[in-house]
């Protein structure tokens, strides 16, 4: 917790605030649309805020149809008469400067990722950033080799990619999207989250300053209307979105009967499984970097804990204890660990989904703390004594919020862990070999994690079962889901 109000003895850290006095940011912000900044055709802003001290940060264009449309115009143009003619290997120079620039900028725009996102400097600074430019880096490279990323097939480019992103990883959900499309010779229309549009605008700038042609990526902000308006517009050949899984639904039923390619990158309920031979600290570490550094936002956050009935308690204990040393408070502050809840949106649902599984008869912990006056901040949360049935552990609550149940066999764990609509991701913790293979033929998760949690890498696909969506982002695989196959 923050140094006035943690309740544990273990070292003080003074306050190490991260600077701000090296980034820019517009007052406010138009569309990123044929390589200009235009005004919204409705006049219409709205307000990005801090949600760590709900201070307003900047106004945001709100795109709508007529937006999109001239957004879509703009990549087709550019798709046909530009992006799709010229040589791969120039395209590939394109990604490589915007992953350059990105690099030369990850400080500017790691402290504006926490800024308006509220998660912890820490993270975005370690981990979103330097992703994202990787993800660049990497589809660079397959521009000018797609032969030998699908050997013996004939590929081509599927045209005017719509991209619709969430709020968790705003600049590299922006990347995992944007890379991929561009390397396969496509062009984008991306709409960001209304709340974290900051990051894909200083994008869009990176952009510009590249000297990417007009068109090829457009940037359209606003608010789910706009990526309606992206999604049912009539010239866009493929839809891929990352997002809720009920936003999934209603795009997949849109897209019914039409010709447009859909990705889909959905909620997930994931479960993280500890055997009694597994090392139990390093568990412990596994559970706490797969649901609380990150404000369990993170599709794949490790919410359902699995634990084996023999090590169940001390797992538990020491959970309890390491929850204890934890800073909660100003994501900018180097020392947090636990940084801002989203939105108050946000905020109100995870509070609603505590009171539930107090409600359901569930056994809450969580760490004393004084929770900062300004912002939106939810403790780390854990729920034992909790059914298989209970809501807590059947929903995604998006959240810090873990619940613990106990098994004794393995065929009881695999079962408990596949009872759920969603199969995104999983933690096996175990010494045996065999066991982790066993586990991860028999788990319905599009990820496995062997003794680590929350590990990604540019070259390695990720994505769902279920509920949780279709196609893979990352590696080969996500260059598959920007062609076609002749
Ligand atoms: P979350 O619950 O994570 O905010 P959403 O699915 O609501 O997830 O939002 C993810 C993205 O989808 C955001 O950019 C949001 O604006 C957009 N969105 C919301 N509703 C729609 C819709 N009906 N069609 C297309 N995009 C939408």
């Amino acid at each position: 917790m923050t140094k006035e109000n943690r309740q544990v003895d273990s070292w003080e850290y003074a306050p190490s605030l991260e600077s701000t006095n090296h980034i820019h940011i517009k007052k406010r912000y138009e569309l990123f649309i044929n390589g200009e900044w235009v005004k919204p055709s409705s006049g219409k802003y709205f307000e990005t805020i801090n949600p760590a001290n709900e201070e307003v940060i900047s106004e945001i264009a709100h795109g709508n149809e007529e937006d999109i449309d001239r957004a879509v115009k703009a990549a087709r143009k550019a798709y046909t008469e530009v992006w799709s003619v010229m040589p791969a290997a120039e395209r590939a120079k394109y990604i490589y400067r915007i992953a350059r620039l990105m690099h030369e900028q990850a400080r500017e725009l790691a402290v504006i990722e926490t800024l308006d996102a509220g998660k912890t400097i820490r993270e975005s600074r370690d981990i979103d950033v330097p992703l994202a430019c990787n993800h660049f880096f990497y589809y660079a490279g397959w521009a000018d080799k797609l032969a030998y990323a699908f050997p013996n097939r004939k590929v081509e480019s599927l045209g005017v990619a719509g991209q619709i992103i969430p709020w968790n990883f705003p600049l590299l959900m922006a990347a995992w999207k944007i890379a991929p499309a561009l390397a396969a010779g496509n062009t984008v229309v991306l709409k960001p989250a209304e709340t974290t549009p900051l990051t894909a605008l200083k994008l869009a700038e990176i952009i510009e300053a590249s000297g990417l042609p007009p068109g090829v990526v457009n940037i359209v902000t606003g608010y789910g209307d706009t990526g309606a308006a992206l999604v049912n517009h009539l010239d866009v050949d493929k839809i891929a979105f990352t997002g809720s899984t009920n936003v999934g639904k209603i795009i997949q039923k849109a897209l019914a009967g039409t010709s447009k390619k859909l990705t889909l990158e959905l909620g997930g309920k994931s479960a993280n499984i500890i055997f009694d031979d597994a090392p139990i600290d390093q568990a412990v570490e596994g559970i706490i970097n797969g649901i609380f550094f990150n404000q369990g936002h993170v599709c794949c956050a490790g919410s359902r804990l699995f634990v084996q009935e023999n090590v169940a308690e001390k797992v538990i204990s020491k959970l309890k204890e390491r929850l204890k040393s934890l800073y909660l408070g100003d994501p900018l502050d180097k020392n947090t660990d636990v940084g801002a809840i989203n939105s108050k949106n946000q905020l109100e649902t995870i509070e609603r989904y505590i009171q539930l599984g107090k409600n359901e008869g569930a056994e809450m912990y969580q760490p004393a703390c004084v929770l900062p006056k300004k912002g939106f901040f939810c403790p780390p949360t854990l729920f034992t004594n909790v059914a298989q049935s209970s809501v807590i552990a059947q929903e995604e609550i998006f959240g810090p919020v873990l619940t613990i149940q106990t098994f004794r066999t393995i065929d009881e764990v695999i079962q408990k862990a596949n009872n759920s609509p969603y199969g995104l991701a999983a933690g096996v913790w175990t010494e045996k070999g065999a066991r982790i293979f066993n586990m991860a033929n028999q788990l319905n998760a599009g990820v496995i994690w062997a003794n680590t949690y929350n590990k990604f890498d540019p070259t390695s696909p990720f994505g769902g079962y279920k509920e949780s969506g279709f196609g893979r982002e990352g590696g080969v695989h996500g260059l598959a889901a920007y062609v076609k196959f002749i």
